[in-house]
């Protein structure tokens, strides 16, 4: 099933539609697998980055993006990494505005830390992005520092202020570690909720060594909900993304809950998504290894013939869904990259 969201291929696009007749429609872009924070469960003390020169440039990547907007993409999300800490980011933001000008896309959208939004805050709206994620774990500055090692609790809330200020809508992600931030969900929601944000709540996911037990970080959403239920009236609401997120509404707020939970919930059927990292190998799954080099045609000639054909050759390769496990037996990574590489 497709995102009910998300608009059919205008007229005379030959769409992308995967062997399960999936119709794919929104690409998640990482255009660095660089950080100025170093999360947790999501990268270890010491990270190993890219050479700079392994890297697509922004023109390259652009061309990627309009390449799939040409084949029916609705909608681009920026990730990382830390999008916003690449260099001369905006040009790439810039650009890619010109495919929502067209009306050819519906949403250019981001996923950050929030550490760099102030300062870019009104250039991403003058731009036409509407809707933002921001990840925030803890709203506890000693907590906030410990989750992140490096990030800074104020500049991420200043960063927050600046998006709405720029009147964009902002979505909160908070990955639900056991031990770390369980007591601070309910406080979360209210919160958020309080400054006209929704709240997605995400399970740690086996991605990439970081040096630390997953076990000891994983905590089932299926516990958090119940908790939730003891403090708020929830209604399950039907709004599907294609993505892995269920909803809920409270009654008290108004606002919106969603639960990523790709240990407890399988969420493939309706996947409209792939992913492309920096270095320009598509994703067709977050959950599988296999992956298409898209960064070799790309450079193989100007025009782009060679692209289209192996962007339709990997999509006739997407898997029909992913098996993540975390139990004692199975601790190490289900996969060796991080999601800094594939993007969240
Ligand atoms: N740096 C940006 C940020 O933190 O929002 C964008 C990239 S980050 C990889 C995207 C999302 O993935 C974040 O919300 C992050 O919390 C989440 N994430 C990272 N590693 C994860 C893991 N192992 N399991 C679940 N979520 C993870
Ligand atoms: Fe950086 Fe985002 Fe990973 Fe945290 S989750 S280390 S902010 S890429």
């Amino acid at each position: 099933m497709n995102s009910p969201e998300l608009k059919q291929a205008a007229p005379g696009v030959s769409p992308l539609i995967d062997p399960f007749g999936r119709r794919i429609n929104y690409i998640r872009v990482s255009v660095t697998d660089r950080c100025d924070f170093r999360c947790v469960y999501c990268m270890a003390e010491n990270m190993a980055f890219l050479p700079k020169r392994d890297l697509l440039t922004l023109e390259e990547l652009d061309r990627i993006c309009s390449a799939f907007v040409a084949r029916g993409t609705r909608k681009i999300r920026i990730t990382g990494g830390e999008p916003l800490v690449r260099r001369n980011i905006m040009g790439l933001f810039q650009a890619l505005s010109r495919h929502l000008k067209a009306g050819a896309l519906e949403e250019l959208t981001l996923t950050t830390n929030g550490s760099q939004l102030e300062k870019y805050a009104a250039e991403l709206a003058a731009c036409g992005v509407r809707r933002i994620n921001v990840s925030l774990d803890s709203r506890d500055r000693e907590k906030f520092k410990a989750i992140t090692r490096r990030g800074d609790l104020d500049q991420v809330l200043a960063g927050i202020d600046a998006a709405q200020n720029a009147g964009m809508k902002i979505k909160i992600n908070m990955v639900a570690l056991k031990g770390v931030n369980d007591d601070e969900i309910v406080p979360a929601i209210a919160w958020a909720h309080e400054h006209g944000m929704d709240l997605t709540l995400i399970e740690v996911m086996p991605m990439g060594e970081i040096g630390a037990e997953r076990i000891d970080q994983y905590l089932p959403l299926t516990q958090v909900r119940a908790d939730i239920a003891r403090h708020f009236t929830l209604r399950d609401i039907p709004l599907r993304t294609g993505g892995p997120a269920r909803y809920v509404e409270l009654a008290e707020t108004g606002g919106k809950v969603g639960f990523i939970t790709p240990l407890t919930h399988n969420f493939c059927e309706s996947c409209n998504r792939v992913r492309i990292t920096c270095t320009g190998t598509l994703y067709m799954c977050l959950g599988q290894e296999d992956s298409a080099d898209l960064r070799a045609p790309l450079r193989a000639a100007a025009n782009d013939d060679l692209l289209d054909a192996a962007i339709e050759n990997a999509i006739a390769r997407k898997p029909k869904g992913h098996d993540f496990v975390i139990d004692r037996a199975h601790s190490r990574p289900a996969l060796a990259r991080h999601m800094s590489v594939t993007g969240g």
